[in-house]
């Protein structure tokens, strides 16, 4: 949930976490490719009413993996929405072992793929308690007074 709210795009904030070993190797959100304009800042680009100017944040981690050289097979996926097709495709070929999300998506070959490919999905309940930051006692958030 902490990854989707990077998300840029407002038709949906999806986020994506790959875990192995209790150790987060990758994060991912719904967003524009590097450099280029971002949906909350010019609008969405709709293609058969598909916004098609983010990558999602499925892909967003496996990028940010093999940016840094991180293997991520026999990970986990947890993301907050099911993936779509193309998610779920690229996830699988990853090497992904299991997936665990909040929420279904619908009228996607993402949960076949999963399961003829021997992938656990594990729903878990959207989490109720919220985060707040209370960034005027956070001590690193305070400005420094750079003439001392
Ligand atoms: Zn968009
Ligand atoms: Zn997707």
């Amino acid at each position: 949930m902490l990854a989707s709210e990077r998300s840029t795009c407002p038709r949906m904030h999806c986020g994506c976490i790959l875990v192995k070993d209790r150790f987060v190797l990758a994060t991912g959100y719904n967003g524009s490719i590097p450099h280029q304009p971002h949906c909350d800042e010019v609008g969405c680009l709709i293609v058969e009413n598909h916004c098609v100017r983010t990558n999602h944040a499925e892909i967003n981690s496996l990028v940010q993996a093999a940016v840094h050289g991180i293997s991520i097979k026999g990970s986990t996926a947890y993301i907050t929405n099911m993936s779509c097709t193309t998610c779920s495709k690229a996830l699988i070929a990853a090497g992904i072992k299991r997936v665990v999300v909040f929420s279904d998506f619908h009228d996607t070959l993402a949960t076949k793929f999963y399961t003829e490919s021997g992938i656990e999905i594990t729903k878990m309940d959207m989490p109720e308690r919220e985060i707040k930051y209370d960034l005027k006692s956070y001590i690193s958030a305070k400005k420094t007074d750079k003439s001392m």
